[in-house]
């Protein structure tokens, strides 16, 4: 960014040789200087002012001075802005300044003409009370975030209104965007806080060489940014730099000899189209960011009106979550997995449900990205597993396993577990307080959670299959690269995802690569699950294909404990 406008572009009129002179004296001059139109709008302003009146020097779009003062004194001071305009050698007036940080600056302004400029007044501003050394430092504190050394919220806020002030005089669209790192709490939690810092540190480098000189990149807390673009021509230029900005967060960086990747969601919102002030373009964007995170992360959403609404939805379910354990507001529901030659069941999954008070059954689907987001995720998961050992444990007390071979539990594990040092004696614990053998739990872990090749997911999973549980790759879909990376993880079984069972069936380079992928995973010793499966034909094709176990409505929808009592009863399911 420009530590200082080119005040030729402001200053038309000045005789060429005289120019030069008086720009190097303006900028210069230890004297605290302003250039002002006869509105009191300042055009220019010096190094000296800008540190007296805490303003950013990068500042496109110049402050006015009227409103940095009290309506009476606006009077005062537009008097003698006249009165020198229509010829008077100087007019000298005090006024106390407000300025943006709320601190009150008490100044003596002396107001001449502009030599050869008829269209410019000078304002040379006198400290009347000695701030102006200690204002620099201030003004670094009190704007500049120090991790980052960004421009904060405080100024953010500013130079959003003065932007607005200029986009309505231009008759110019501008974007306002929400930045918000994903996950950039398991950073904190798996590499420590220094490495969170030095993360953040790197990616804002990164975003700020990615935009133009005259956008405004804004750490507001956290891992959240925010974004003013102005002189935008059209919402899909905003776009365009939306998607450079998820390009660049995504960039892997390398943190105490490690490869870190982040991604980031944002959500967009336009002046004038979508909100006219400053607080309201903040939190449209917000809530556009939101929804950004809510369709699944690493994108961009523009506001809409109808996101007002899901957000409020969206709040309501976060509140009815932090209180669902309290108030005993959840519930595992557990699905067959039936063998595909015989139908017998062979393992059941515990799948978690939450019933809000007087509301329906809601399947995890459907919340657990709420859940995730908001830091439950690893409690509510937990609360699962305790309880499907419990529930296993009743069963096999009761006898009903006994007519099953090795039918197991399996419990999904979130990424948070995984990353947890204490995963394991998390799991012992729940093997102990239910004195479930661990033969009889399976975990589940999808394949999307090992992305990040994170060393702990990998030691957590071989100290529970040492424990005697078994590992199952959910949600299976990448294809055969990602077999090779998981090949150190003892898993037991794939699950192909249902996407997968339904976007490749009936299609027939999807059957075929279903096909090479039964066969591979055989060879390299995994069983199968398909999952999702809804029809008889699906069924059918997977089981002539060897597919060792299918999941499905086509079989069981979930079911409550009590009802997958009664199935587990009957000797066989059909
Ligand atoms: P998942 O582990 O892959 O579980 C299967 C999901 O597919 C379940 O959704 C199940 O109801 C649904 N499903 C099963 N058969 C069919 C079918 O034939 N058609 C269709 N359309 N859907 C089918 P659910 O219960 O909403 O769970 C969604 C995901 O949430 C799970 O996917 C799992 O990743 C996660 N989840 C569920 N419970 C827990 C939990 O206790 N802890 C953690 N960390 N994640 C959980
Ligand atoms: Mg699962
Ligand atoms: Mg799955």
């Amino acid at each position: 960014m420009t530590a200082m406008p080119d005040p030729s572009s402001q200053a038309p009129g000045l005789h060429d040789q005289s120019e030069a002179c008086f720009r190097q004296l303006f900028a210069q001059s230890p004297i605290a200087s302003l250039l002002v139109n006869r509105d009191g709008l300042v055009v220019d302003f010096n190094t000296s002012a800008a540190d007296l009146l805490m303003i950013d020097p990068a500042m496109r779009s110049k402050p006015d001075l009227p409103g940095y003062v009290t309506k009476e004194q606006q009077s005062d001071l537009m008097d003698a802005l006249q009165v020198v305009h229509q010829g008077e050698p100087s007019q000298t007036v005090d006024l106390t300044l407000n300025l943006a940080s709320g601190q009150s600056l008490p100044l003596r302004l002396v107001i001449m003409p502009v030599p050869d400029d008829k269209s410019l007044l000078m304002v040379t501003l006198f400290d009347l009370q000695g701030h102006a050394r200690s204002n620099k430092v201030l003004s670094q504190l009190a704007y500049y975030d120090q991790l980052t050394g960004l421009p904060n919220r405080l100024l953010f806020n500013d130079r959003l209104r003065w932007a607005i002030r200029d986009a309505r005089r231009r008759d110019e669209l501008m974007a306002v965007m929400m930045i918000d790192l994903d996950h950039f709490k398991n950073v904190n939690d798996t590499l420590g806080h220094e490495a969170g810092d030095e993360l953040l540190k790197i990616v804002s480098g990164k975003m700020l060489a990615s935009l133009r000189d005259s956008d405004t990149l804004s750490r507001l807390s956290g891992d959240e940014f925010a974004l003013l673009m102005q002189h935008v021509s059209d919402s899909t230029a905003a776009k365009t730099a939306a998607e450079r900005l998820l390009e660049t967060i995504a960039e892997s960086c390398e943190i105490d000899g490690r490869q870190v990747r982040v991604s980031g969601s944002i959500g967009i919102c336009m002046y004038p189209e979508d909100a006219e002030t400053a607080d309201t373009l903040l939190h449209n964007a917000d809530i556009a960011m939101y929804m950004a995170k809510t369709a699944g992360r690493n994108q961009s959403a523009f506001f809409n009106e109808s996101m007002r609404e899901q957000a409020a939805r969206q709040s309501e379910m976060e509140d009815g979550l932090r209180r669902a354990l309290e108030q005993n507001n959840l519930e595992l529901f557990y699905q067959p997995v039936v063998d595909s030659d015989r139908c017998r069941i062979i393992s059941v999954e515990a799948l978690l449900r939450w019933k809000p008070d007087g509301g329906d059954v809601v399947p995890a689907g459907d919340f657990f990205s709420v859940a995730e987001r908001i830091g439950l995720c690893s409690e509510f998961s937990d609360w699962a597993l305790r309880n499907a050992c419990l529930q296993m444990k009743i069963w096999l007390d009761q006898g009903l396993l006994e007519r099953f071979e090795d039918l197991t539990v399996s419990v999904n594990l979130s990424y948070s577990q995984l990353i947890d040092k204490d995963l394991v004696k998390s799991v012992r614990r729940a093997l102990s307080l239910s004195s479930l053998p661990a033969s009889y739990l399976a975990v589940e872990v999808t394949e999307s959670s090992l992305k990040d090749e994170n060393p702990q997911i990998a030691n957590n999973l071989r100290a529970l299959r040492d424990l005697g549980v078994s590992l199952n790759l959910d949600d299976f879909s990448e294809g055969f690269s990602s077999l090779q990376k998981i090949s150190g993880i003892p898993f037991k079984i794939l699950k192909i995802d249902q996407i997968m069972t339904k976007v490749f069936f009936n299609n027939p380079s999807g059957e075929a690569l279903l096909e090479a992928l039964l066969n591979l995973a055989h060879i390299l010793g995994l069983e199968v699950v398909a999952e999702g499966i809804e029809s008889q034909e699906t069924y059918s094709w997977f089981r002539e294909h060897q597919c060792d176990g299918v999941q499905g409505f086509y079989f069981c929808r979930p079911l409550p404990a009590m009802e997958m009592e009664m199935l587990l009863e009957l000797p066989q399911l059909s």
